[in-house]
């Protein structure tokens, strides 16, 4: 998919994620005083990316938001994101996501391994390099390692996630909460109504929202609802295929929430019966 534009506070701190690495993150130094390199990216690559040289760098297209390359090396090859307007926090909470789906051991995502700001503002990602297979997989496969990763990833903090994030460029409020019907009536429908009734005054669809909020209780009574790690903007633009045709998913808006909230982009993912049947 797509990313973000941010609204994430640049000081996020994330309260007990003991599993997701510190050295993603770039040291948090007032920017007049921080000794940014004229180029941190190729600095990351021929240090800790362990590369003692770069042998080629291009573009990579299919993205809706940021500028993509590949970077080949005799270490391998990375891929980078980068951003020109939008600091290091819209980055750090894709990390995180990818970090927290990694994490689960389940279903192939790239592993982040870098994020930072870049001399000139804005800022990148660097990750693992996957080579796509010819196609996005089998249906079969797909569901049955995201079904792992809704069953691996568990959440001792309830519904929500450490740091807001982005989907497309729309923000995404992960405020941590116990309650799923509060969660999602408040910070998906609510929030996005709101944003809609903003962005284009119509208070009809606004108020009928605003009812559906209100009446969705009894749609949830005797569903047991265990908060699990979602991808969160899973749409066909972020499912692919590794060389092995063991899929892969990108580009996440990660939370903790309702595994069926997974579905919510079905629409456009083009999920098939044997998908939802493994
Ligand atoms: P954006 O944030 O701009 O939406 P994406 O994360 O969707 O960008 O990445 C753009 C494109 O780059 C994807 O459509 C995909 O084809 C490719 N891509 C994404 N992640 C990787 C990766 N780790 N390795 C190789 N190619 C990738």
């Amino acid at each position: 998919m797509v990313a973000h534009v941010g609204v994430i506070s640049a000081g996020c701190h994330f309260p007990s994620r003991p599993r997701i690495p510190q050295f993603y993150f770039a040291k948090r130094r007032p920017l007049a005083m921080a000794a940014l390199s004229d180029d941190p990216v190729r600095e990351w690559i021929l240090s800790e990316g362990k590369a003692t040289k770069i042998t080629k760098i291009s573009p990579v297209g299919g993205g809706c938001i940021n500028l993509a390359s590949r970077y080949d090396t005799d270490a391998g090859s990375f891929f980078v994101k980068t951003n020109r307007g939008i600091g290091p926090s819209m980055f750090e909470a894709e990390a995180l996501g990818l970090s927290a789906m990694y994490d689960t051991g389940t279903i192939r995502v790239p592993k982040p391994l870098k994020v930072g700001p870049l001399p000139t503002g804005g800022s990148y990602i660097i990750m693992e390099f996957i080579e796509f297979g010819a196609s996005r997989g089998t249906q079969p496969s797909l569901g049955r390692k995201l079904a792992e990763m809704h069953k691996a990833g568990k959440s001792e903090k309830g519904f929500g996630f450490y740091v807001n994030n982005t989907i497309g460029s729309t923000p995404q409020i992960n405020t941590w909460s116990s309650d799923w019907i509060q969660f999602y009536g408040e910070h998906r429908l609510g929030y996005q109504l709101k944003l809609a009734l903003d962005q284009y005054g119509d208070s009809s669809i606004y108020e009928k929202g605003q009812r559906l909020i209100k009446n969705m209780a009894p749609l949830f009574e005797n569903v047991v609802i265990e908060p699990c790690l979602l991808h969160g903007d899973l749409w066909s633009g972020n499912i692919s295929s590794d060389k092995n045709g063991e899929p892969v998913i990108l580009d996440p808006a990660c939370y903790y929430g309702h595994h069926e909230a997974e579905f919510g982009m079905s629409w456009c993912a083009g999920f098939g019966a044997s998908f939802y049947s493994s």
